[in-house]
């Protein structure tokens, strides 16, 4: 579905972070991208989304395809609509809004609004708690119950492929069984195709049908997760086992 040919990306015409990227997405599966701080993950995610641009950045080589089209350097709002939504780092929600507001503008890519409400029932089917706050103000909710805005908002834009940057990032190890079991639950149910990067490796190959690992903008090493869980450096460096 989605397929990354020896991408190079550029910031400011001379930083040079990844470095002849070359990954694949599988429809239907859950990839897990991983590497430590800095090595380039939100950069290769952004670089797929088209929210490159907006920082001053560019692919210089290489290619990304998306369902058989060139996609590389588009503006985000057409590879939005060609079905690609990036869940950013940091739970970006509008503090404002309430959660159903939040939802509400979730859906600005989809041509059909009557199915909004299905589309709500959806998220409060995934996330029930959301269906709870839904008049609350986002920027009093909880580290978690943003990152569930976050993705529910994913979720309303029904797309084919799901971008998650750091799903796990400053939450309690409970709520990241939590999320990271739904983003399962979303995959196998609704057919979800998802990309999650992830410092925690542990709880993103568990959910996981193949990993990579990237360090100083290349990937070292992939695989299938059994086959990554083996790995003795992979059980070393990244999940803390010896
Ligand atoms: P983290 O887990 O900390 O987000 P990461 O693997 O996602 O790390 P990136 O955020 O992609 O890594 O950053 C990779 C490199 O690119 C870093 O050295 C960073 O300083 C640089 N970089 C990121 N964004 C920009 C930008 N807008 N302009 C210039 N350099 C940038």
């Amino acid at each position: 579905m989605l397929a990354l040919n020896n991408v190079e990306v550029v910031y400011d015409r001379v930083i040079l972070v990844l470095k002849g990227l070359s990954l694949s997405v599988p429809e239907g599966k859950i990839v897990a991208l991983l590497g430590s701080n800095g090595a380039g993950k939100t950069t290769t995610l952004k670089a797929i989304s088209g929210l490159l641009q907006a920082e001053n950045g560019r692919v210089t080589d290489g290619t990304i395809e998306f369902c058989g089209a060139d996609i590389t350097n588009r503006d985000a709002e057409e590879i939005a609509r060609r079905g690609i939504f990036q869940v950013m780092e940091g739970r970006r929600v509008f503090e404002h809004l309430t959660v159903e507001e939040n939802l509400i503008a979730g859906s600005y890519t989809r041509k059909d609004r009557r199915h909004l409400k299905k589309d709500l029932a959806l998220v409060y089917h995934y996330f029930p708690r959301l269906a709870d706050l839904k008049h609350r103000v986002a920027g009093y909710l909880s580290g978690g119950e943003q990152q569930m805005l976050a993705i529910g908002r994913a979720l309303m834009a029904r797309p084919k492929l799901m971008l998650l940057d750091e799903p796990s990032l400053g939450l309690a190890p409970l709520l990241v069984a939590e999320i990271f079991k739904i983003i399962k639950e979303i995959n196998q149910q609704e057919g979800t195709t998802i990309l999650v990067v992830e410092q925690n490796a542990n709880i993103a190959l568990s959910i996981a049908d193949y990993g990579y690992i990237m360090e100083n903008g290349k990937i070292v090493l992939e695989g299938d997760v059994a086959k990554l869980k083996d790995n003795e450096d992979v059980r070393e460096f990244y999940l803390g086992l010896t």
